[in-house]
């Protein structure tokens, strides 16, 4: 499992600890000091999951945890916030301001993957290796295999990730700008265009077994997998 990760924290120390500690774990990091500067990479990049120190110089997290909240293209990136604060008030607030989970410093670098692990998997099921199966679309994330009522099927590798999330997010219609940010994690430097020749690349992957039919085009909103086909 590779995520990108954005650590916002603003103690260089703790930043290059848990810097190290996600790398090893072979995940991209990006790194930032403060809510500026964290606010720039988000931009250009959307991570899958931000760690957000709650006092930093400037704006603080709780601001900007906030902001993620109701951006509507930030609004779906799980939050951990990480504190030095304990009280359970402070828990509270920061729940309320939209992270997902909350940590207190010190914490083990063991703690700290076992709360990203379990706030992706309920948060991002597309980053995880569970296997899943939709009317006998079978993929399996770990050896990257694809078939169709038992029958294998010939998949490039982005088009497993796009179907890796359309599989984990099904019925639900997402524009072309958001599938950019969501499975090639940008939505600046890359042409909309491009999503269109990886979906019908996708379809055409899917034909031998018939499954290309769950690929939905949404008419000017962008594209849809169902599990239930129209009946004929
Ligand atoms: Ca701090």
């Amino acid at each position: 499992m590779s995520s990108t990760i954005l650590v916002v924290e603003d103690e260089p120390a703790i930043q290059e600890l848990i810097a190290v500690n996600l790398s090893f774990a072979g995940h991209k990091v990006l790194r930032a000091f403060d809510v500026d500067q964290a606010e720039t990479l988000i931009r250009a990049e959307l991570p899958d999951l931000i760690l957000l120190d709650w006092m930093l110089p400037g704006a603080s997290g709780i601001t900007l945890a906030r902001k993620l909240r109701s951006d509507e293209r930030t609004r779906m990136v799980p939050v951990i916030m990480l504190t030095a604060k304990g009280s359970e008030q402070d828990k509270v607030d920061g729940l309320e301001a939209g992270a997902d989970d909350y940590i207190t410093k010190p914490f083990s670098p063991k703690e700290l993957m076992a709360r990203i692990k379990a706030v992706l998997r309920r948060r991002a099921p597309q980053l995880t290796d569970d296997m899943i199966e939709v009317d006998g679309l079978k993929l399996d994330p770990i050896s990257h295999r694809l078939s169709g009522r038992g029958q294998s099927l010939a998949i490039g590798p982005t088009e497993f990730r796009l179907l890796h999330f359309f599989m984990t997010h099904l019925e639900r219609v997402f524009s072309r700008t958001q599938l950019l940010d969501q499975v090639w994690g940008d939505h600046v430097f890359v042409e909309e265009r491009t999503v269109d020749v990886h979906i019908r690349r996708l379809r055409k992957a899917l034909e031998p077994s018939g499954h290309d039919l769950h690929v939905e085009t949404v008419r000017g909103s962008g594209y849809r997998f169902t599990s239930q086909l129209p009946k004929s």
